[in-house]
Formats: C-alpha cells, structure tokens, sequence
C-alpha cells in the first residue's frame, strides 16, 4: 500500500475516503481537515484570540496542538474537576504540552468556585454526576471565553454524529437546532467553535501517537455507561459495513438543517449572576445554592 502523495510506504489507509497515506502526509491530512472545518464554517480568523478548552484528553490536545501549528493564537484553559486522581493527572498533561510548546494556559479550579469537587456533588446527584458536570464545565468555560473571540472545543465526529443519532431517535428538536459546529456570540455568551468536527476519533489518536503528543489515557472514573457508548458503537459498526456513513450523516444533516427551526426560548440574565438563563435563576446558581446548604457552605 502506497502513499498517495509522495509513493512511500503508507501506514494508514482512511477507508471513508479510500486514501492510503504515509505519517507526513497523514499528519498533513489532519491539519488540512481542521482548516477546511475552521474555513468552511467561518469559525475564526487569524487576528482572533481563542481560548481552548483543554482536559488532558487526546481530542482537547490535538485540537491545541493543530490551532497551534495553523498559527492561530491561542490559550488554553483547564478546569480541574475535583476527581482526585484523575483531574491532577489532566492538570499536569495540560501543564506539559503548554510548557513543551511555550503556550499560556489558564487553570480554574472547581473547589476554589464551588467549594466542592465533582465526587462530592456525585454523592448529591445519587453517584451519576455526568449532565450536572456537562453543565458547571459549560457554565465556566463560557464564563472564562468571554475574554476572548472564541471558545474552541476537542468535539469530534464520533461526539457530533452520536449525540446527532441520540437526539433525531428521541426527536429532540430543540437540541437539534443548537447542534452546530458554530455558536456566535450572544451578550453572556461566548462564541463556541467545534474545528474536530470532520475528523473522527480514530484519525485524532492516531495524529496524537504519531507526533509522541502527551493525552490522559485512562477515561474519568464516573464515565461508566453513558447511553451515548451505545449510539456510538452503532455507528462505528454501520461505518464498519459502510465506510463515509459518519461523515455522511453529520455534514448532510448541517446541510439540510433548516428544516429544525423551532421558535427559540426566550434568554434572559440570570437573577444572581447576570448571565442568560432560559429560567428565572440559572442552573449553575442553583446548583451553588443546593451545595451550600447541603454542605452547609457560607
Ligand atoms: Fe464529568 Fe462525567 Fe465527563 Fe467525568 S465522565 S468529566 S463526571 S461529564
Ligand atoms: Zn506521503
Ligand atoms: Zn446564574
């Protein structure tokens, strides 16, 4: 099997597109799908200053990694969650391929907002912690991009096309209309750019082993079962039978989206810290609240 740029010996053969390429070319493909993402969407531009949200996991790393080397101005920005371990581990992965590269990198720390960790509100939420993480990391993350032009975020394929299958099967339309590789500005909220889109998981470890780049290998310990693993391995086996399904699916419901308009919530700031809430009081204070009084915070 060639390479079908330069002839050599290839190492990796994308069955969705039929290409066989060797490691240069492969990492070359990589950066190439990010800028067509970044152009094709109209993300951001080279005068923009984006903040990248980083966890330590392979996409968020990639993602910096390519922003990077497109020379894009960036900063990273790392929550740590709480999860003993875990959450240092990240921290130090983020810490190491900042220093290696000479980036800034911004840490916040849920403990120092909160007072407590995300273990600590598990035991609140009967020991299934994951959508009241999704939304603190949402809250914070646009709360730290409003200094910027743009939020990036390590979402891929695999991410994009499995929370797109969970939500036509259960006909969420509303989630549906939000699902974009692009969310501009509104007042408190930041704008949200998502350039992994057209690259799957596969491809991005793959870019991350050959360069040697630094990843947390080992998943959060509260990741167990998320119905989202179920959505996901149906569509590895149908890209399996049918190579070019994931990408298919996405980009043909991008296109074809605006038939999921649906008459959009009112936003309105939130009555404790100001930033838009579909609700009187967002979750994020309410969730300061609850925590107060069950951990009898001042
Ligand atoms: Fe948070 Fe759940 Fe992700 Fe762990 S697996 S980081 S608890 S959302
Ligand atoms: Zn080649
Ligand atoms: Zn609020």
């Amino acid at each position: 099997m060639k390479c079908r740029i330069c002839g050599k010996e290839a190492f990796v053969k994308l069955r969705s597109y039929n290409l066989a390429l060797c490691e240069e070319h492969f990492v070359e493909f990589v950066r190439r799908r990010v800028e067509k993402a970044i152009k094709k969407f109209k993300m951001v531009s080279k005068e923009d200053h984006i903040l990248v949200a980083v966890s330590g996991g392979k996409d968020s790393i990639v993602l910096w990694h390519v922003l990077n080397e497109l020379g894009y101005r960036t900063t990273g920005y790392f929550l740590n969650l709480g999860i003993d371990e875990f959450s240092n581990k990240s921290q130090k992965i983020a810490e190491e391929f900042a220093n290696r590269f000479s980036l800034e990198l911004k840490v916040e720390y849920l403990r120092d907002v909160l007072g407590v960790g995300i273990p600590e509100i598990a035991r609140i939420s009967k020991g299934k912690p994951c959508s009241t993480c999704g939304m603190i990391k949402r809250y914070l993350i646009n709360r730290a991009g409003l200094d910027y032009d743009a939020v990036a975020t390590g979402h891929n394929l695999d991410d994009e096309s499995s929370v797109l299958f969970g939500n036509i099967l259960h006909w969420q339309v509303e989630y549906l209309e939000r699902q974009s590789p692009i969310l501009p500005r509104d007042r408190t909220l930041a704008k949200k750019v998502k350039p992994l889109v057209l690259l799957t998981n596969h491809e991005i470890k793959l870019y991350a082993d050959v360069l040697g780049l630094p990843y947390i290998p080992d998943s959060c310990p509260f990741s167990t079962g998320a119905t989202t693993h179920y959505y996901r391995d149906i569509l590895n086996t149908l890209e399996e039978r049918m190579p070019g399904t994931k990408i298919r699916f996405y980009m043909g419901f991008i296109e074809n989206k605006k038939g999921f308009k649906v008459k959009e919530k009112e936003l309105k700031p939130c009555e404790r810290c100001g930033y838009l809430t579909t609700a009187g009081i967002c979750s994020f204070c309410r969730l300061r609240e609850r925590i107060k009084i069950q951990f009898n915070l001042r």
